[in-house]
């Protein structure tokens, strides 16, 4: 690896270098997808039942090492020790849900006269998966298990602020017998590593998760290679409380605190009926002053700090001290705390409710009726996710309907399982992840038409 250049790992909660990392560069990149391309040619050529075997047993290695990557996940990106546990699962079972996959990634046969027609689902070549910060060990999964199973080989660009992970999966990888550099992990900066991964014509399709803004550049860049490419970007999105809901359950303010709010698919625009908003400014009042804020590797604790004093800043600068709000508690001294705030004030086209902000501060906007919810949740570019609670079952469907968002819940505040699909709409992004379908968006389709005509007579 290029020693031009390091990457400092910092503990958010106590801001400790936790590691120093050598960045990649544009020669590392290189040799990294060369390599790559020859173990996925040795990869795309096991039988389906091995390939599908070695990656159960990467599962199982996961699984062995579950509180290890989950206490390092801990370190370096101040996870929750709960979530952190329920992410690193969520690789196992991404990684055991994909296997299962292998050998059912089957091609159609089609009918056509004076012969036969059949589509085979080819593996792509090399994969570049980029990475953010803010689930290091879910989204690096997200793309790399799915590649690995329809034949591909992947190469893994984390955040810079958190690769120690993703570097752990890919030596658990190698423990659980994968071939040599199939998966391999390359640490470095978005606009050098990133770059490099992007415009490589060796990498056959890039998935990227992050913002909006670089998103946009990547699928930029991927135009003029014609290389697929699926976003995975921001959101900005709506929990909808029509005034018969379980209010109580609506309110969860889990639903935008959830990982600090660095979350895409938090709920930061809390939509309410206008006849209730008294009473959901009293719950979630209630709710912001018992959330646990502390040190992440406390099984007590709800809440950690905020990834990086960057992004302490920039959450802050959508709080002034004046602002009107309701604001929980958060621990003083060293990390990057900021407490769990509601803005009360906010215009709807203000900044903080048309913005990502990506920290734990979520704006309570009223509405009229059904009709104005639809507007308000769609007054966005983003269509990410989104939340609708009502009783009434009629208007839950409508409302559904009228949402412009992938990923939607009625009356509960759940966005993902590793069986369901999962994408934006609109700037949030494009394409699908997960589901049942995950492993057809790593291939190619080809056709076959093989003629039953004898030789002519
Ligand atoms: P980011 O866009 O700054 O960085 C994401 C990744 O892209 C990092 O690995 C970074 O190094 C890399 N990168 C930066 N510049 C690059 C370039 N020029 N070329 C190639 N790669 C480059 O995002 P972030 O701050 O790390 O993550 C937060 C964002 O991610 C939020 O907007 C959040 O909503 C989004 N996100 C979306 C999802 C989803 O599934 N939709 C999931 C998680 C996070």
């Amino acid at each position: 690896m290029s020693q031009q250049y390091a990457l400092e790992v910092l503990n958010p909660a106590t801001e400790e270098v936790v590691a120093t990392v050598p960045g990649a560069d544009e020669r590392d990149v290189d040799a990294a997808v060369r390599r790559a391309g020859r173990a996925q040619r040795t990869w795309a050529a096991l039988a389906p039942a091995d390939r599908a075997r070695l990656l159960r047993r990467f599962a199982a290695v996961v699984d062995e090492h579950l509180e290890e990557l989950a206490r390092l996940e801990v370190r370096e990106a101040g996870h929750t020790i709960g979530n952190a546990r329920w992410e690193a699962g969520n690789v196992r079972d991404l990684l055991d849900y994909a296997a299962g996959g292998v050998e059912r990634l089957a091609g159609r046969q089609i009918p056509v006269p004076g012969g036969l027609d059949v589509t085979i689902l080819e593996p792509l070549g090399v994969v570049g998966v980029i990475a953010p910060w803010n689930f290091p060990l879910p989204t690096a999964a997200w793309g790399t298990a799915p590649a690995l199973a329809a034949g591909n080989a992947v190469v893994l660009k984390p955040a810079e602020t958190t690769p120690l992970t993703s570097l752990r999966l890919a030596e658990l990888a190698r423990e659980a017998g994968l071939p040599e550099h199939l998966f391999q992990v390359l640490p470095g900066r978005g606009d050098i590593a990133g770059d490099a991964l992007v415009r490589h014509p060796g990498v056959a399709k890039i998935v990227f998760t992050g913002s909006t803004g670089v998103g946009k550049r990547v699928m930029a860049l991927c135009a003029d290679l014609v290389k697929p490419v699926t976003l995975e970007l921001g959101g900005k999105s709506p929990n909808v409380v029509f005034a018969d809901a379980d209010l109580k359950t609506a309110l969860d303010p889990f639903s935008f605190l959830d990982n600090s709010g660095q979350d895409c698919c938090a709920r930061t625009r809390i939509l309410v009926q206008e006849s209730v908003l008294d009473e959901a400014r009293e719950l979630l009042a209630d709710a912001l002053a018992a959330v646990v804020v502390g040190d992440p590797a406390d099984e007590k604790t709800q809440m950690g700090p905020l990834i990086s004093r960057r992004q302490l800043d920039r959450v802050r600068s959508y709080v002034p001290d004046a602002a009107p709000a309701l604001r929980g508690g958060a621990p003083d001294g060293p990390g990057f705390w900021f407490p769990p705030t509601v803005l009360t004030g906010e215009r709807p086209d203000g900044r903080a409710a048309t913005e990502e902000i990506f920290g734990p501060v979520a704006v309570l906007l009223p509405f009229t009726d059904e009709e104005d919810a639809v507007r308000l949740a769609n007054d966005t570019p983003y269509g990410l996710s989104g939340s609708i609670w009502t009783r009434d079952v009629g208007r839950a469907l409508r409302v559904s309907q009228a949402v412009r968002a992938g990923n939607l819940s009625v009356n509960s505040h759940s966005s993902v399982r590793y069986w369901t699909p999962f994408g934006g709409f609109k700037q949030s992004g494009l394409g699908r992840e997960l589901g049942p379908d995950a492993l057809t968006a790593f291939t190619e389709t080809k056709n076959v038409f093989i003629s039953t005509e004898g030789p002519a007579q």
